[in-house]
């Protein structure tokens, strides 16, 4: 089926405030998964809410929470989420980074016991909307691994997204991507959807590769993107987002629980600092202007750089709505019922979005 945003937002900010959280707080975390939908990334969308909804409920996720500053050295930060909605409080850590990068010209923030950040672009998209650059490494812990790392049968890191940031004249370009083949989301999806995954994404328990995306239920594994040299990306997140902002790596089985966390090192960057920004901005104007005049490969409609996917698919998706699957739509109800909604409630919501 296909749902308006806005409906969706209300149903999810119902959702919410029924978990007791404060109006703003399930508004500015509605709109963030909301926006993951519009843009394409439905792995970081509404679907999951049902696992919000179970962290809350086992006292992981803190709904009110919001992030506190642990120590202050200027242009370095670290600050504590306390396991708030990560859609709030990693804002409120960004916004303190686009505070002090503002005035000193750089900030290294480190961003811990977040819960579930969400799509890490969100933040990246904040930044460039002050006129900085930010790059983002984050760690995912709280709960078993499921990514093996390159050559390896056993699952030792998550899926660790990197992302980076640059503004523009026009469109900002934003680099934003789990460090796993595929993100988990993605697999989840595509086991509610029953279809497969594509090549060269899943190992079973014994390493052989296949496309069952059922297979992480039972020992099997998401292997890393770009063979080694992913696999080492990932392996940088779980050291700059997880040892040094976190303090919590995945090496820590006594903590492998039921909660996602993310923690995150994020750099951010005034690029006027170098040469009053004027250069860099030409530069990047004419790299955009190169890189997209090149011709198209074989069976390529348009070149497409970091973040052009997901503007086109939220310009659709704000036209024709956010295609929700059945097995997403029930999850969503289920867990709409487990925080409190009646059943009565629940058919209005849907009566309204037809
Ligand atoms: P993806 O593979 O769809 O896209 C990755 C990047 O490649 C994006 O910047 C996109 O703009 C770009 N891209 C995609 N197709 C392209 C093309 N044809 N040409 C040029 N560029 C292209 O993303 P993903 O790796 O599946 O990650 C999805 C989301 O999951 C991200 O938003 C990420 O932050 C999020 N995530 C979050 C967590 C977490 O723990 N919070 C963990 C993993 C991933």
């Amino acid at each position: 089926m296909l749902i308006n945003a806005d409906h969706l937002t209300e149903f999810a900010v119902s959702i919410f405030e029924r978990l007791g959280a404060r109006r703003e707080k399930a508004r500015e975390t509605a709109d963030h998964l909301v926006l993951s939908n519009l843009k394409g990334h439905d792995s970081h969308g509404v679907g999951m809410i049902p696992n919000y909804v179970g962290s809350a409920q086992r006292g992981g996720l803190q709904v009110n929470a919001d992030a506190k500053i642990i120590k202050d050295k200027g242009a370095v930060l670290l600050v504590d989420g306390s396991y708030g909605f990560g859609q709030v409080v990693g804002r409120q850590a960004t916004d303190l980074a686009i505070e002090r990068a503002k005035s000193l010209g750089i900030a290294c923030v480190g961003s811990r016991n977040n819960h579930h950040l969400g799509r890490i672009g969100t933040y990246a998209e904040h930044c460039v909307r002050a006129g900085l650059i930010s790059i983002h490494f984050v760690n995912v812990v709280g709960h078993p691994p499921f990514v093996s790392l390159w050559g390896g049968r056993d699952k030792r890191v998550q899926t660790n997204p990197f992302c980076c940031g640059i503004p523009t004249d026009g469109d900002p370009v934003i680099l934003d991507m789990a460090t796993s083949a595929i993100a988990l989301g993605k697999v989840r999806v595509a086991g509610l959807k029953g279809v497969e995954v594509p090549p060269g994404c899943l190992f079973d328990a014994e390493g052989r590769p296949t496309q069952d995306p059922g297979v992480i239920a039972e020992g099997g594994s998401l292997g890393p993107f770009g063979g080694h040299k992913g696999s080492g990306l990932a392996y940088i997140c779980e050291l700059l987002g997880g040892a040094l902002a976190g303090e919590w790596t995945m090496q820590d089985e006594k903590r492998q629980g039921q909660i996602t966390v993310n923690n995150m090192l994020m750099f951010v960057l005034d690029p006027d600092l170098f040469e009053g920004g004027a250069g860099f901005r030409a530069e990047v104007e004419g790299m955009q202007q190169y890189a997209r005049a090149s011709r198209p490969a074989e069976g390529v409609d348009h070149i497409l750089l970091p973040g052009d996917p997901e503007r086109e698919t939220m310009a659709a998706r704000y036209r024709e709505g956010i295609p929700i699957d059945e097995g997403s739509w029930d999850a969503l109800c289920a867990s709409a019922l487990k925080a409190g909604m009646t059943q009565r409630e629940i058919d209005a919501v849907q009566a309204g979005l037809v």
